[in-house]
């Protein structure tokens, strides 16, 4: 067991996890998604740490986080003219870029791949620690791997204390969940691979074509040789809670949930859903944004609330709403009903 600092965003806490960080220690570090595990992405040990910490399997690639614009050039090559004007556009931001990787970016970062995935984070007190720092820091969600991301500070303690030398608080997560992930195929054409706040409608705005990974929009567990980010294929997000993705309207949703056994039984629900809803209840927002904030704390105040079978009402799937359906249907283990 480790020694975990709990430090605040102060300016000599920030210094305390920037001395970590070069020292090649793991510190988590808020960002507007979910919180990171971040570690000196050049630095082939202090990365190894963090497939440790999370027990993250080694063929799922780390995102790299960077400052400025150089530090893209500096990692990554053969950078196409799309990838400059959608930075221009959504950087500092939660949207992730997969690029020709340099070879100065060590293996164990991208679980083997010739490719890298970067983003410049929107979330100021991790831009400052990585400009502090001086170098990219590799930096995955900080919770075990598995179990749902966190969105406070209290979430990465809850499943890191002692596996990490630093926490820092930095408040809840704006976001919610990972950034978009994407890569380039052909001249102006991208791919979705995860989808998350900034969505297919926003990146059509300024790319010629943007395809959506048939996994995303599938409601069946991937196939492994069709999986083009490899971290799609693992199940993820999970609460001990069984979980069930109900989709579709209200009364059906209802209707359904009174043909299951009672014991234990809670609903995680839209808010305006909640007038007179019959069963124990949850909500977790009204619009897909703050669904999206609020779903994996949800998910985790379930466990701590001791529930055994949780009926979520799923979202639709566009725009964010998306975003918050992927990640509750891998919680679910593709779990889903057409009530
Ligand atoms: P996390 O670190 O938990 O936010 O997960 C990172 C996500 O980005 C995973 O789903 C990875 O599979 C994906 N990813 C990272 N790097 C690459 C890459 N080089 N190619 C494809 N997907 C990637
Ligand atoms: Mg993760």
């Amino acid at each position: 067991m480790k020694e975990t600092n709990l430090l605040s965003c102060n300016e000599s806490d920030l210094e305390t996890a920037a001395m970590l960080l070069k020292k090649g220690e793991v510190v988590a570090l808020p960002t507007e998604t979910v919180y990171g595990l971040a570690a000196d992405a050049l630095n082939s040990e202090a990365v190894a740490e963090i497939f440790n910490a999370k027990g993250r399997p080694a063929d799922n690639p780390l995102i790299i986080h960077i400052s400025d614009l150089e530090m893209m050039k500096r990692y990554t090559e053969d950078i196409p003219n799309a990838a400059y004007r959608l930075a221009e556009k959504f950087w500092p931001g939660p949207l992730t870029m997969v690029l020709p990787k340099r070879s100065i970016v060590p293996d164990i970062v991208t679980g083997g791949l010739d490719t890298v995935g970067v983003r410049m984070p929107e979330n100021e007190i991790m831009r400052k620690v990585i400009s502090m720092v001086g170098r990219p820091l590799a930096a995955p969600s900080a919770n075990r791997s598995g179990s749902p991301s966190p969105t406070t500070a209290a979430h990465v303690a809850d499943d890191m204390n002692g596996r990490v030398s630093a926490i820092v608080d930095g408040g809840e997560c704006s976001v919610g969940v990972e950034s978009t992930v994407i890569s380039f195929e052909g001249y102006d054409t991208i791919r979705i691979l995860r989808p998350g706040l900034i969505t297919a409608e926003q990146l059509r705005k300024v790319v010629d074509e943007v395809i959506i990974d048939s996994n995303i929009l599938s409601d069946t567990v991937p196939e492994v040789k069709e999986v083009r980010s490899p971290g799609m294929k693992y199940k993820h997000y999970s609460p001990e809670a069984h979980v069930v993705l109900v989709r579709e309207n209200l009364s059906d949703f209802i209707r359904y949930v009174s043909a299951q056994p009672e014991e234990n039984l809670c609903c995680l629900i839209f808010d305006q859903d909640a007038e007179n809803f019959p069963f124990e209840y949850m909500t977790y927002g009204a619009t897909p944004e703050e669904q999206a904030r609020q779903i994996f704390s949800k998910l985790r105040e379930a466990d701590k609330r001791g529930i055994k079978n949780l009926y979520v009402r799923a979202p639709r799937k566009e725009g964010v709403g998306l975003a918050v359906y992927n990640r509750l249907i891998r919680a679910a283990g593709y779990e889903v009903v057409e009530s």
